[in-house]
């Protein structure tokens, strides 16, 4: 049934919403219940940046259309939060299923808007999945806690209740699993949702809003609106959304953490990153580097979690030549050819601004080992191709370094000692994740106690945790108190109600009243 849906309303080659007649199709609205045009006058083009064609338009919501999401979300959330747990759980039974019968689908339309590679949108999918997967135990997650006879007759127990409506805002380089870290996990709990996607990947979440409904989720439950400053502002500002999940640049989470605080809403903000390995001369070589250049050079670098930094400690130093080797060998081309390993970057502002840092190693006196600025990709000439490019010789004052780079680019510092590398580590502003790469056991549970990162990888280069743990970030990469997914995204998502009740019998009825605090 939700093929035949999606094939009349959505097109399932690109993903787009197709109700358009124009040649270049429009992105709807989703408010309460229905795909709708949007009545605004501003319009954001959005680019296949394998080919910088323009695919789509999607709308700057107006403020009418911002407020009659929210009063859906308002309206819905009487009844949704209301709604058993149980039958709660079965529409996330049967949306974790919607997603993965139409994967590939979603991947498409991500490698068309995003540009990474087919391989790695699926991943994507799949990674958000898990999250739905996990968000089906919700009859144990959200269990409360009991205390009987804390003194005669009396007992106190706890409720997890949800905090009302949500919202959403979404960065561009995770289209399926990083709006799939935030509604689902705020609609389990009984909250209704507001999701602002990126506007420059929208039409994912709009095929996994059409899922969501077609597996049973009541209108209004999810809303979505699209829009850049405006929307951000709106949601922070609106009386009625209690929590904010944001996931993005630093710029723009400080801004949202300061302004929803102001307003009184809890607020997660997941944000920058520039992710080390750090690499010991007793770590398996092959593996390493092979693990290096995958997380370095994956998805063109546009993951937070992507392995940005080497530090290369002691004898290590000399693999230098292998890691260049390797990362040569990378296959730069459109994420929808076969064999492609490293897709465009999102546009042409991000290229320029890939190109001038690496520039800017250059003129800070680094090395540059493999340059791939100039690469050219046969047939995708206007795309936004970068190669994969490795700075050697960096030191920790080199722009190249303090800044996250979000390309596919490598930037590699030396280090004498285990000591020095820590230290590096440490001295940088970000904390998303990192990972050693060793075969000495003492070397790694002294590498994850002291490092000051949110995700530490053993051996393991991105560490993303799975959804039954949190994933966090410490530092520069995270404002907030509770992390998104697993135990902590439930308690961000929710509010406790603490009842202590007392049922004694007639006998041991008060003679007088209890004028003193009871001990
Ligand atoms: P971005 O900050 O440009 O955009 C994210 C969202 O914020 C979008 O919905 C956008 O419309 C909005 N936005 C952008 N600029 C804004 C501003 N000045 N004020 C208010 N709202 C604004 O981020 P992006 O380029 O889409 O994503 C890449 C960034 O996200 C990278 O820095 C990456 O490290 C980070 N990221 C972090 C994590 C994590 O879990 N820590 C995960 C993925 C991405």
């Amino acid at each position: 049934a939700l093929r035949t849906v999606l094939k009349t309303k959505i097109s399932l080659k690109t993903g787009r919403m197709c109700y358009s007649s124009s040649s270049v199709p429009t992105i709807k609205l989703f408010i309460d219940g229905k795909f709708i045009d949007s009545k605004t006058s501003e319009w954001l083009d959005i680019h296949n940046p394998a080919t910088n064609e323009v695919i789509a338009r999607v709308p700057k919501a107006t403020q009418e259309e911002m407020v009659a999401a929210v009063d859906s979300c308002s309206r819905a959330f009487h009844t949704w939060s209301e709604t058993s747990i149980l039958a709660r759980q079965q529409v996330f039974l049967r949306y974790q299923q919607l997603i993965k019968d139409n994967t590939k689908e979603l991947a498409k339309s991500i490698t068309y808007e995003q540009g990474k590679t087919l391989a790695d949108a699926e991943g994507d999918v799949f990674r958000g999945l898990q999250v739905v997967e996990h968000a089906c135990s919700i009859t144990s997650l959200m269990l409360g806690e009991t205390l009987p006879s804390i003194t005669k007759d009396m007992d106190t127990f706890t409720y997890r209740l949800p905090l009302g409506v949500c919202a959403g805002i979404a960065p561009f380089n995770f289209p399926a699993m990083i709006p799939l870290w935030m509604f689902p996990m705020g609609l389990v709990c009984g909250n209704t949702y507001l999701l602002k996607p990126s506007e420059r990947v929208p039409s994912c979440s709009m095929l996994l809003a059409k899922m969501f409904q077609d597996a049973g989720a009541p209108d209004g439950t999810l809303n979505i609106i699209h829009g850049q400053h405006d929307a951000v502002n709106f949601i922070c500002d609106h009386l009625a959304i209690k929590a904010i999940s944001f996931v993005g640049s630093n710029q723009a989470g400080e801004y949202i953490y300061e302004r929803g605080s102001k307003n009184g809403k809890r607020v997660q903000s997941n944000m920058g990153a520039k992710n080390h390995g750090v690499v010991m001369p007793d770590a398996n070589k092959e593996n390493t580097l092979n693990q290096l250049v995958g997380a370095a050079f994956g998805a063109a670098g546009q993951r937070c979690m992507a392995l940005s930094t080497a530090i290369l400690v002691g004898e290590a130093r000399s693999w230098l030549p292998e890691l260049v080797e390797r990362a040569k060998s990378l296959r730069v081309n459109a994420g929808d050819q076969p064999g492609a390993d490293v897709g465009p970057l999102i546009s042409p502002q991000s290229k320029a601004r890939v190109c001038s840092l690496i520039q800017s190693g250059l003129e800070e006196g680094a090395d540059i080992l493999l340059d791939g600025r100039d690469v050219k990709v046969n047939g995708y000439e206007n795309g936004n191709f970068v190669g994969p490019t490795i700075i050697s010789n960096v030191t920790p004052k080199m722009k190249c370094y303090t800044e996250e780079i979000f390309g596919p680019v490598l930037v590699v510092l030396e280090a004498e000692t285990l000591d020095d590398a820590i230290g590096m580590v440490n001295g940088n502003p970000y904390g998303n994740g990192t990972a050693i790469f060793t075969t000495n056991g003492a070397t790694a549970r002294k590498y994850t106690h002291d490092v000051d990162v949110g995700q530490v990888g053993v051996n393991v280069p991105i560490p993303v945790p799975l959804p039954m743990f949190s994933f966090t970030g410490s530092r520069g990469s995270f404002r907030g108190d509770m992390n998104f997914y697993g135990k902590q995204g439930i308690h961000f998502y929710t509010q406790i109600k603490t009842v202590t009740s007392q049922w004694k019998a007639e006998d041991a009825t008060l003679k007088s009243p209890a004028v003193t605090m009871p001990t």
